[in-house]
């Protein structure tokens, strides 16, 4: 059985999501961590997850892109306002008798959108320390900003009571150095479809390397489907290639790779 530790199912037509469910259960697929990033994809994560809750966990965030309508505010705006958005998806969740396993996905990018650095590191922030207070495990982007995301989850795992005591990088892509930075801050690492492509070789060996109990697995559904299906759609029930390929770098077992990677979620993620 497999655990798909990053999906955006709440992208997909409403109509798509019956053959999805089915075609995962098929491809061994057991559970699915849902993702929303911002606030219709929030509302749509947790209509779905209350109707498929047998297989999908939730996880809710606001995101970078979430940070470009706030390029300019005052820092106590954009608290202000936050603080409201995620108290109201926090009790949408609590009407529909959803669970929140994780907040997520947040985090930085700086390849995409350098110019609003600021308020993404404001947005992210606040965000980890909500995380931190509920007791809730992060799951976080990272691209080009390896320095900001450490400065800003150890700064909220060192000070002030709480802990950010885990959370995962997703679909990872960083270097090594960085790699090595979180899984000593108590991090798990998440490993994509991208593992797959031809030029993803860092991606690769990180993948051989990450401790056994730290590495998960995921689709990032729709996006980076794995070889041999690169640029289709991508969606849970292709996590079994994700897994094979882990299997090959790491010479185990593939039922290894999948028990362990499951096992390892299902503690992150406090799913069972
Ligand atoms: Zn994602």
């Amino acid at each position: 059985m497999l655990f798909d530790s990053h999906a955006h199912l709440a992208s997909f037509p409403d109509d798509k999501l019956d053959g999805i469910v089915k075609n995962a259960i098929s491809a061994g697929v057991s559970d699915v961590m849902c993702t929303g990033h911002e606030q219709i994809m929030n509302e749509r994560t947790i209509e779905i997850c209350a109707r498929y809750h047998k297989m999908l966990h939730c996880a809710l965030g606001y995101d970078r892109d979430c940070a470009k309508a706030y390029a300019g505010v005052s820092r106590l705006e954009i608290v202000r306002a936050m603080e409201g958005l995620i108290a109201g998806m926090l009790q949408q969740a609590a009407q529909k008798h959803v669970r929140v396993a994780a907040i997520g996905e947040i985090g930085l990018d700086y390849h995409y959108s350098p110019e609003t650095a600021e308020p993404q590191k404001i947005l992210f922030q606040l965000q980890v320390e909500s995380a931190v207070g509920l007791g809730l495990p992060v799951i976080v982007h990272c691209r080009d900003a390896e320095q900001d995301t450490l400065e800003i989850l150890s700064a909220v795992s060192g000070g002030g009571g709480g802990r950010v005591s885990c959370g995962v990088i997703h679909c990872f892509t960083g270097s090594a150095e960085f790699a090595s930075k979180v899984l000593n801050m108590g991090f798990y690492i998440g490993i994509s479809g991208i593992v797959t492509f031809r030029n993803a070789e860092n991606v690769r060996e990180i993948a051989k390397y990450v401790p056994e109990d730290r590495l998960l697995i995921e689709t990032d559904s729709p996006y980076l489907s794995p070889m041999p299906d690169r640029g289709r759609v991508n969606e849970p029930a292709r996590l079994e290639s994700v897994a094979r390929k882990v299997a090959e770098i790491r010479g185990i077992a593939y039922e290894k790779v999948a028990e362990m990677t499951r096992a390892n979620a299902i503690r992150l993620f406090n799913c069972m």
